[in-house]
């Protein structure tokens, strides 16, 4: 059992908001920006919007599989 009082949603936005925020379009890095995470209670949709090309990436986490 996950003894952390931290919550799923919690660590899985402080995961990616760390991670993967250099666009694989025109190769941006978006220093300092965050993936917006949305959950439904069994998912968490996270969406990033690149500054420099408005490219839109979503990634679809299911919290059952934490
Ligand atoms: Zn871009």
């Amino acid at each position: 059992m996950a003894t952390s009082p931290r919550s799923p949603f919690e660590r899985l936005q402080s995961r990616y908001s760390e991670v993967d925020l250099v666009c694989p379009k025109c190769g941006y890095d978006d220093d300092g920006g965050s993936w917006q995470a949305v959950t439904t209670g069994k998912t968490v949709e996270y969406r990033h919007v690149c500054p420099g090309c408005g490219a839109i990436r979503r990634r679809t986490v299911s919290l059952d599989h934490e």
